[in-house]
Formats: structure tokens, C-alpha cells, sequence
């Protein structure tokens, strides 16, 4: 991955308002030595993070992704961030952004053991070639996630619902997809109902109807989901926020893993067994998601 542009940002109270966080943002190497060995992220995985597209400068729905940051933040007791700096810090952030598409990704961490604030820092890196997975499509393995539906609601501490640092399970489960002959995992819940996928929302259609799994603190809400979804309707689509039962992974006449920065991948194969792809369609969809969204 070339990574193009970091920033290391000094965290202000949510509450300031300012029209210029510049004195709180700080350009660095983004190859050179950036953090403290005491940060809890790289300790513990105590953070939480987002990754945003940035096509052609533009980046992609900056407020879902803030929101999601502010959310993720709540749900681990991380103080409320600052939207309007973080806002900053994408802006100055985009404008070094080449043509074509990159990736922004903000992180917030609890910050150094015993010391007295969190520290934060921002990224821009080219954007992985997701060429292939948009036109061929992804083979999905489903992987019991472990536990059942409710268990979200009566382990809130699980943080199934945040966008944390701790994706060690879920590169886990990516790998495991591969040992099966896949290219990417989706979760299923030990009493057989579909999640996410590690890295990505699913979406499924059943003619003119799109489903996706409702986000009940076990998943994320995806940007690119709720994006899509406003597309769909606007277009005429009726679009639903469901329990999917794993059955539906078969039935559905076609689906999606969606993604900030993969877009629309079809699913070209569920554990080996072969699901159509609507060529067009997904091209329709990934070229509404390639255009300037706010
Ligand atoms: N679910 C998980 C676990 C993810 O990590 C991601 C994105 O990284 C998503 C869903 C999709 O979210 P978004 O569309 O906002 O990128």
C-alpha cells in the first residue's frame, strides 16, 4: 500500500467551535516512526477507527462516517470526538488526494497507558485494485460467528456494534475463507442467521426487494449499505432491514458484500455452490457509488 499523507491530530473538546483547527494538526512522514509504544491500539486494539473512499479528491460520505466514529467512540467510553476537527483533518487530508480512488482512515485510540488524553491520527493511501472483485465477483464462506442473535443485547460489553481496532478475528476469518477455497468470509450467527462480512455490509435482492441484515448492535451499520439504499429507493426499489435467515444466502437471486472502499462486490459463490451475477446491474451500482457522495 503507498501511503500518501498522514496527520497526527491533538484531540479537542467536542463541544469547541472553531473556524480553524489547523494549529491542532500536524503533517507527518506517512513512512516514518508515528506513535508512542505505550499506545493502547497498538497494546490492545483499544481504539476505534473508520476508512473513507476518496474518489478523485472527493471524499465519500463524510458525515455517516463521523457519525459511525462518534458512535463507535460512545459504545467504548472514548471521549465524544470533535466533528468539526475530524472534518478538518479529512479536508486537508483530500486535497493532497491524487486522481482516481484513495483511502482515508481516521483513528482514535485510548491513547498512551496512564497517560491523559487519547491520541488520534489520520491516513491517506492509495486505494486497493478492487477491479477484479467488482466485475468477477467475491466466493463467500459462511463461518459461525460463535454466538447467537441476542447476544449483542446482553453483552454490550462484546462491542459487536463498533467499529473498534481489534479486526484480529476478523483477518482470522478471512483466512479461514481462503483454507475453504473462497475469497472472503461472512458471518453467520450460531443459531443461523446472517451478519457481515469482516470487512463489509451484505445486501441481498429478491427481485425488486433489497434485504440486508438489520444492525442491532451485533453488526455494523455499513455507509455504503445506507448509501445504496437511499439510491434504490430513489430509483423505485423496495429495500428492507430484516433477520436474514443463512437459508437466504442460496435463495437470493443475486447479493452484495459494499464496502467504503470495495464498493459492490458480487457474490459469485456461496460455499461453493454457484450464484449468479448480475453483471450490469453491479455496474449501475458501483458506478453510483464512484460518484460524489455526501
Ligand atoms: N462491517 C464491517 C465489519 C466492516 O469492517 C465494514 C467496513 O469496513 C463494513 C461492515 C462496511 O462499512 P462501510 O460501508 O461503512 O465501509
Amino acid at each position: 500500500m503507498a501511503w500518501r499523507f498522514a496527520l497526527v491530530i491533538d484531540p479537542v473538546a467536542s463541544d469547541i467551535r472553531r473556524d480553524d483547527f489547523s494549529d491542532t494538526l500536524a503533517v507527518i512522514d506517512p513512512d516514518g516512526p508515528a506513535l508512542r509504544v505505550g499506545d493502547l491500539s497498538a497494546q490492545r486494539g483499544d481504539g476505534v477507527f473508520e476508512s473513507l473512499g476518496v474518489v478523485d479528491g472527493h471524499p465519500q460520505e463524510v458525515g455517516p462516517h463521523l457519525a459511525r466514529l462518534a458512535h463507535s467512540a460512545g459504545l467504548c467510553d472514548l471521549p465524544e470526538p470533535n466533528l468539526d476537527q475530524w472534518r478538518a483533518a479529512i479536508d486537508r487530508a483530500a486535497a493532497e488526494a491524487p486522481a482516481g480512488e484513495s483511502v482515508i482512515k481516521l483513528i482514535l485510540s485510548r491513547g498512551v497507558e496512564h497517560g491523559p488524553a487519547p491520541t488520534a491520527w489520520l491516513t491517506l493511501a492509495d486505494a486497493p485494485d478492487n477491479a477484479r472483485s467488482r466485475t468477477e465477483g467475491v466466493r463467500i464462506a459462511a463461518l459461525d460467528r460463535g454466538y447467537a442473535l441476542d447476544v449483542p443485547a446482553r453483552a454490550p460489553w462484546l462491542l459487536l456494534g463498533a467499529k473498534t481496532l481489534s479486526y484480529a478475528v476478523n483477518m482470522a476469518a478471512i483466512r479461514e475463507a481462503k483454507r475453504r477455497g473462497a475469497d472472503d468470509a461472512v458471518f453467520v450467527t450460531s443459531d443461523g442467521f446472517v451478519l457481515e462480512a469482516p470487512t463489509a455490509s451484505i445486501v441481498l435482492r429478491f427481485g425488486g426487494r433489497f434485504v440486508t441484515p438489520t444492525p442491532n448492535a451485533g453488526i455494523l451499520h455499513g455507509t455504503t449499505q445506507l448509501s445504496l439504499f437511499a439510491h434504490l429507493e430513489q430509483r423505485g426499489f423496495e429495500t428492507a432491514y430484516e433477520t436474514v435467515p443463512v437459508s437466504d444466502l442460496g435463495r437470493a437471486d443475486a447479493a452484495w458484500l459494499l464496502s467504503s472502499v470495495r464498493l459492490a462486490a458480487p457474490i459469485s459463490a456461496v460455499d461453493g455452490e454457484a450464484k449468479a451475477v448480475d453483471h450490469a446491474f453491479t455496474d449501475e451500482l458501483n458506478a453510483y457509488l464512484l460518484s460524489p457522495r455526501d
